[in-house]
């Protein structure tokens, strides 16, 4: 088979991307646009037949504002899938999902990004799952009432919360994913001692290859196959390298401070072009591509093999993608480089969504039995 015809017969299915973020900021999402990495033509172009569209908030909200927001991301991710009838439709299950794919539509499933939204309320939770979510980043970039974050200052609880271990139980109940990216290596461990089903990174890379927080270890990587589990690439290029991260970082403050002055200030002309100014140095840093991203999936098949590997892009929510996989198109270069590197079609089919969907229909089978 070759590359392009694999990838039309695999489920291509991508775990995370922050598209609903950019609907509710009002992107023309509705027409083709260059501005979003993935809109449904594209995903469409992309041949991806599922993807989990993400209900993200952030730490910074007070409880009662992130159960708002993701209101309002969940009402206008719905919208926009009722705006197209025929092309896409929400899927609340791994049977609804293949089934699109039969009559050629594209899943948009629902993940929450961070717990912040179910306040201190299993209620809120299953309410949620009731909407259509299907997996739960327990946090973002801080600590919340759920675990600690890989990025929160200082351990709040040193891994899951007694709430978060009442939240994994219902997530196990409900039939709803463990999504630990995000998440502090102890509450990773945590995640592993309480689900009873096999948990997800729906978006992280390999930390021996770049040694962010974010990224998970070998040893982490290998403990999360051995129940199950699965690792879902992310492609943000300060995840796959440590060069671009050091060039990066140069820059990566000064770029947030021009941002929040320039999006409070659209129309002052000098914040404006501060903001470019500094966007255009950050974008004019070499990238990696599409080799450098295939290295982690090599990396992580090389620990676990290739039963426990997926893609997580993060697009829409990176504000910067890899050189050749600059929107969701694009995807099929990663088909062509695993077919390169040798991997067999039922690796490669595994990789593009296969494994995902695995693990997802042991989530539901296992909520059946509790
Ligand atoms: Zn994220």
């Amino acid at each position: 088979m070759t590359a392009q015809e694999l990838h039309k017969k695999a489920f291509v299915l991508d775990s995370h991307c922050d598209t609903p973020s950019r609907i509710w900021e009002g992107y023309p999402y509705t027409e083709r646009n260059t501005t979003n990495h993935i809109d449904f033509d594209k995903l469409v172009e992309g041949g991806v037949d599922a993807a989990f569209f993400a209900i993200y908030t952030s730490n910074a909200l007070e409880p009662d504002a992130a159960t708002r927001k993701a209101l309002q991301l969940i009402a206008a991710t719905y919208d926009a899938v009722y705006m197209h009838p025929g092309k896409v439709a929400i899927a609340r299950t791994v049977q609804e999902a293949r089934e699109l794919k039969e009559r050629g539509m594209v899943a948009i499933f629902l993940g929450m990004e961070n717990g912040l939204p179910i306040q201190k309320d299993l209620s809120l939770l299953r309410l949620f799952y009731r909407m259509g979510v299907r997996y739960l980043t327990l946090t973002h970039s801080r600590n919340n009432d759920i675990c600690d974050s890989c990025t929160g200052k200082t351990p709040t609880w040193h891994g899951v919360s007694p709430f978060g271990v009442e939240v994994i139980k219902e997530l196990n109940r409900l039939g709803m994913m463990v999504d630990v990216s995000h998440i502090s290596d102890e509450s990773f461990y945590d995640c592993l001692k309480y689900s009873k089903a096999p948990i997800v990174a729906t978006h992280s890379c390999c930390r021996a290859l770049a040694n962010r927080p974010r990224n998970l270890t070998d040893q982490m990587i290998k403990d999360l196959a051995a129940k199950d589990g699965i690792i879902q690439i992310n492609f943000y290029p300060a995840f796959i390298s440590e060069k671009y991260y050091e060039e990066f970082s140069k820059v990566s403050d000064e770029f947030e401070e021009k941002e929040t002055v320039f999006k409070a200030n659209t129309q002052d002309p000098k914040a404006r072009k501060e903001f470019f100014d500094v966007r255009d140095r950050l974008f004019a840093i070499p990238r990696p591509g599409v080799k450098e991203l295939v290295d982690h999936i090599d990396h992580a098949v090389s620990l676990v093999g290739a039963e426990h590997v997926g893609l997580g892009s993060d697009y829409d929510g990176i504000e910067i993608p890899p050189a050749g996989l600059e929107d969701v198109t694009k995807l099929p270069a990663i088909t062509e480089e695993l077919k390169r590197r040798g991997y067999s079609d039922s690796a490669i089919m595994g990789i593009l969504g296969g494994n995902f969907l695995r693990l997802f229909s042991q989530v539901e089978q296992i909520s059946h039995t509790l």
